[in-house]
């Protein structure tokens, strides 16, 4: 097979932690083009180094992170993917990721890094260009990802590199722990912290400095400069540029009925007004920031001053983190709602898992089934947002009675707990929903149930959606410029920018073919894990209350409304009533290798 002429280096960085050994594994171009990078290519690779049951914490279960052909180039706003089987749900699982650490993977000359085995004692990986370190942690472990950072730019001397690690979340494997990226951007939804931390893998810096190749450079930077300029006349584009995501925490609110409230008994929150994006741009962001050469620099930076909080300087709300760890919480007060922000990323935790078990537990509170005597004395009320930073310390640390019940989440929880509590336990596939009801906002349901990972708000709203989604991150690019504001015109912009880069001739039929093929590959994953269409559901509160108030009131997720999913996705992308993908639809992608397990499952 050929090697890739533009686009990529043609090469994957293989990690031995065991051994504290690397090679070079090459990948072709023909490998490529039919997985692109990113999940898609995490996908590949996994689904063919592990066999079913595999279990996520063994030494040679890996942690694939995965740029894309465009990483490195003039194109906008350019991520990362990782891709592991997450120890927290058992399935395959991508968190994409932006900063500039994903780039400077591709500059060091290396399409991603895929990472096994298990260090003997706490280390941090150093990559620049061809030169790999493994550098002792034992100062470093125990800190949270604040200082951990600090401490890894004074290890490796190096200022430019850039750097992902863990906080105590992955180091005691909470299994919600993310891998915290350049301080604020979580690598989160896939446990990924909880398997480095397994690994005694504390952090990743890199620094690169090489060219990546081009075919035709020349049409290629016309093509980045076209698709540039067409997500910025775009009006989807301005919200975001101003107010980040958190803007959405009032338009939820007000417009969508879909602001995901005391633990989704509501989507009604008269005090979202001190929560939200006009609050946060009045009183608190001092700086925009950016993922590499993203013009939108949605990432906002503020500091608190007066009240208890006076000096905390954090990054966000963001709508996740703010629906998640504020209004889901009952939160009134800005301030503790930021504190409780950047308490979860210090500890390295996934912000709506831990929003999840945190307001779990206050409606478990709320309904008399815990005490404060059961949470080691804390009082977690909604609204209490003291016992909340407080508690999200415990789960980080898991310390306690109630750090080591919260950091289970709330699939496990519920069980543990029983008392009718399931009933309230919002979950899908084993993991918490993003901050986004879909009562209100039913196209969101496609994205948590059909999605690949569950529960997820990033991976398509129709359809159609979740293949353009399985692209876009597979092409490691950010939704907010590549996906929403370029609309019907996706194929097109992607293909005018690939072809000449990648010295390809892919058609706007080929890139429908590559999405569904990836998002077929990852559904073998799942399927082969036991996943089957009685999983792809929502989670029962959303089915059997309806929405007391607010502008969607009334409403509720029918049977009806899981059927329509059902049969439209499974119909889209040729996969049986059941969720699995049929011997004929594996043939036409290029999946033959994966037939036999399906027929397996099929029979099971
Ligand atoms: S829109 Fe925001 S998340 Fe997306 S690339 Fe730009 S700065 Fe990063």
């Amino acid at each position: 097979m050929a090697a890739p002429k533009g686009g990529y280096f043609g090469r994957i960085l293989e990690i031995d932690l065991t051994n504290q050994k690397f090679k070079e594994r090459k990948v072709s171009d023909e490998e490529y083009r039919k997985y692109i990078g990113g999940c898609g290519m995490g996908a590949y690779l996994l689904y063919n180094a592990l066999k079913k049951g595999h279990d996520p914490m063994a030494a040679d279960s890996p942690i694939y992170l995965g740029t894309g052909p465009l990483n490195g180039t003039y194109c906008v706003s350019t991520r990362l993917s990782v891709v592991n089987k997450n120890p927290y749900t058992g399935l395959l699982s991508h968190a994409e990721v932006g900063g500039h650490f994903p780039n400077e993977i591709k500059w060091a000359g290396w399409d991603g890094i895929y990472i096994t085995g298990k260090s003997k004692n706490p280390v941090v990986l150093y990559i620049n260009d061809d030169k790999v370190r493994f550098i002792d942690a034992a100062k470093i472990w125990g800190k949270d990802t604040l200082e951990t950072e600090d401490m890894v730019y004074a290890a490796i001397k190096e200022p430019y590199a850039k750097i992902a690690c863990i906080g105590p979340g992955g180091e005691n494997e909470v299994g919600y722990a993310a891998l915290m990226v350049e301080r604020s951007r979580a690598a989160a939804r896939t446990g990924t912290g909880a398997l480095m931390g397994n690994k005694k893998l504390k952090a990743i810096a890199v620094r690169g400095t090489k060219a990546v190749p081009a075919v035709d450079n020349k049409k290629a930077y016309e093509a980045m400069v076209a698709a540039k300029t067409l997500a910025v006349e775009r009006e989807a584009w301005q919200g975001i540029k101003r107010y980040g995501t958190a803007g959405l925490l009032e338009l939820k609110h007000y417009a969508h009925g879909s602001l995901i409230t005391l633990n989704f008994q509501t989507t009604w929150w008269p005090w979202i007004d001190n929560l939200g994006g006009e609050e946060a741009n009045r009183t608190f962001w001092k700086r925009h920031t950016a993922c590499h050469h993203c013009p939108v620099h949605c990432m906002k930076l503020g500091v608190i001053r007066g009240g208890k909080y006076d000096g905390l300087i954090a990054e966000g709300p963001e709508y996740e983190t703010g629906g998640l760890l504020g209004s889901n919480l009952g939160l009134k007060e800005f301030d503790g709602m930021m504190a409780a922000i950047e308490m979860a990323d210090a500890m390295g935790l996934d912000a709506i898992s831990a929003g999840g078990a945190l307001a779990f537990t206050m409606e478990c509170m709320q309904r008399g089934v815990l005490t404060a005597q059961d949470l080691d004395g804390v009082d977690l009320q909604f609204g209490n947002a003291d016992a909340a930073v407080v508690m999200l310390k415990k789960i980080g640390h898991k310390e306690g009675k109630a750090g080591k019940l919260l950091a289970q989440g709330v699939a496990k929880m519920s069980k543990e707990i029983g008392k009718g509590s399931e009933a309230w336990a919002v979950h899908t596939k084993g993991k918490e929903i993003a901050a986004h009801d879909p009562r209100g906002d039913k196209p969101r349901g496609y994205s948590y149930a059909m999605g690949t990972c569950g529960g997820d708000h990033h991976e398509g709203n129709t359809p159609q959606g979740l293949a353009t989604w399985a692209m876009i991150n597979s092409l490691t690019m950010c939704s907010f410029v590549g996906g929403y504001p370029w609309g019907k015109e996706i194929p097109k912009v992607y293909t005018d920018m690939l072809n000449p880069l990648c010295g390809w001739n892919m058609t706007d039929d080929e890139f429908w073919a590559t999405a569904k093929r990836i998002m077929t590959l990852e559904r073998c994953f799942q399927v082969r894990e036991g996943i089957r269409s009685k999983d792809d559901v929502l989670p029962v509160r959303l089915t059997t209350e309806k929405l007391p108030e607010g502008p969607k009131a009334g409403a509720i997720w029918t049977e009806e409304d899981t059927k329509k999913m059902h049969e439209s996705t499974y119909g889209y992308f040729g996969w049986d009533s059941n969720g699995i993908p049929t011997d004929a639809t594996l043939k036409a992608l290029g999946l033959d290798f994966a037939i036999k397990d399906m027929q397996e499952a099929r029979k099971a």
